[in-house]
């Protein structure tokens, strides 16, 4: 499943035309293998994380018969910086590498290689952007989740500043 922030979700409702509610759902912890994280949002009927949806064979619902993605240019940031993660120090340095989670996500199946190879530079630079990004994302969730807002899937939605349908 690929998550996304409010930043990804901004560049996807752009570039397609389409309301956040038909981009995005809810997923529950029974659809991750590792529930181990700490990032849930808090609805009224229970923990979720908000991702693209995807088709009725698990994939992503942006891959085309022939395996481009057809929203590549407002892709969201975890895929940009697929299949390694930078990790980062707290002045922004490259302090390591890792394999991206989403290397072992079994349902992507898109070319992500058809653009042009990105130097190390570049890629510290997504890596910069897609943890700003993040966090971001975040300090929203914690907002939600400590005003004790048990909306759900739409009411999450207008929170983030979108339409959901
Ligand atoms: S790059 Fe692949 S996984 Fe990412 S949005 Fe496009 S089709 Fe989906």
């Amino acid at each position: 499943m690929i998550e996304v922030t409010q930043h990804d979700l901004r560049r996807l409702v752009k570039h397609l035309g389409k309301p956040a509610g038909e981009l995005v759902k809810l997923y529950a912890p029974s659809d991750f293998e590792d529930t181990d994280h700490d990032d849930w949002v808090n609805l009224s009927y229970g923990k979720r994380k908000i991702g693209l949806r995807r088709k009725q064979d698990g994939s992503c619902m942006f891959l085309s018969k022939d395996r481009q993605c057809i929203a590549y240019e407002a892709r969201p940031m975890s895929c940009r910086i697929f299949p390694i993660d930078i990790i980062l120090d707290d002045d922004n340095n490259a302090d390591d590498l890792e394999l991206s989670d989403v290397v072992t996500e079994k349902f992507i199946r898109c070319k992500y290689h058809h653009g042009k190879a990105v130097s190390f530079r570049g890629m510290r630079r997504k890596a910069v952007q897609s943890r700003n990004e993040t966090v971001s994302y975040w300090k929203k969730v914690s907002l939600w989740n400590r005003a004790s807002r048990k909306g759900r899937k739409k009411e999450f939605l207008e929170f983030l500043g979108f339409r959901h349908s």
